[in-house]
């Protein structure tokens, strides 16, 4: 299998969840083991920003990643639509500090990178193939990876709330880009109407609003449209999971195991998983028929 980037650069406007205010994104080719950088375009000089967990200093309500004091946030949707598409280089150019929430899916960035088309390139890809059972945990809320021949995500959440039916808060996803775009990739992020107002008066979600998320009261869903599927909660969390272990820098061959993750323990886990020497290793060369992660569409 052989490494990817896109056929030519492309651009997008959108809103940055927090500031409210318009993002000018391009997405550009990168070369071959170069990974996904991000650049500032509003700062001069500014450094690239490596899609790396380490350097996660934040992660309320989204990862965010910091080179120099400088910031990017909100990655998880853009990077899990390209990990989801199995993209292995990319410079992203943003004009401001977080990357656009367009829809609050991945959904917009998938169609995106699909017009820009994706580009074989003439170096193997690299995986890191998870060799031994790693977990973090915080309070009742764990996340694992482990051993397994393909990319499995068995997520679970647990809410007590009637917008949130009990038998829609699991699921497992057997990764593939097909897969990826029909079960994963329109699934909306959500938040809790109280939360919501609590942000908008210290200043964040500015730009939230029911075009780029499913937002709940007490009793119910707020958006006149519904829900996309009826485990869409539950499919978000995975959207973000793909695009949180993307920060790893290399597509997984492993089983992800999560009850209650989010942003913070996704990026522990990560570091865990490089703490230990022995629990992974990066590969190249493996059987396809016995790996099988497809990418192809
Ligand atoms: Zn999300």
């Amino acid at each position: 299998m052989k490494q990817r980037t896109l056929k030519q650069p492309i651009t997008v406007i959108g809103v940055g969840l927090h500031s409210g205010q318009d993002v000018t994104l391009t997405i550009e080719p990168a070369a071959v083991n170069s990974g996904i950088h991000f650049l500032r375009t509003d700062i001069e000089n500014a450094p690239l920003i490596a899609a790396d967990a380490f350097l996660v200093t934040d992660t309320l309500m989204s990862s965010n990643l910091v080179v120099d004091g400088i910031k990017i946030g909100t990655v998880e949707h853009l990077l899990s639509a390209v990990a989801g598409l199995g993209i292995d280089n990319l410079l992203i150019k943003v004009s401001d500090a977080e990357i656009p929430i367009m829809d609050g899916s991945s959904a917009q960035y998938i169609e995106l990178l699909l017009q820009a088309g994706i580009q074989e390139q003439e170096v193997a890809k690299q995986f890191m193939k998870i060799t031994k059972p790693v977990s973090v945990a915080d309070g009742d809320k764990w996340a694992r990876l482990e051993p397994y021949s393909g990319f499995r995500i068995e997520f679970e959440i647990d809410f007590d709330h009637p917008g949130i039916p009990k038998d829609t808060q699991r699921y497992d996803f057997e990764f593939s880009s097909k897969g990826y775009i029909e079960e994963v990739g329109k699934a909306r992020t959500f938040g809790f109407m109280k939360d919501i107002e609590y942000l908008k008066s210290n200043n964040l979600a500015l730009g939230g609003s029911l075009d780029n998320a499913i937002v709940l009261d007490d009793a119910g869903i707020l958006n006149a449209e519904g829900l996309r599927f009826k485990d869409e909660f539950v499919r978000h969390k995975i959207l973000d999971a793909i695009g949180d272990l993307y920060l790893a820098k290399y597509s997984l061959i492993g089983k992800f195991c999560a009850y209650k993750s989010g942003h913070a323990l996704n990026n522990q886990l990560i570091r865990a998983v490089y703490a230990d020497p022995t629990a992974f290793e990066i590969v190249t060369n493996y059987d396809t028929s016995k790996i099988p992660i497809d990418y192809n569409l």
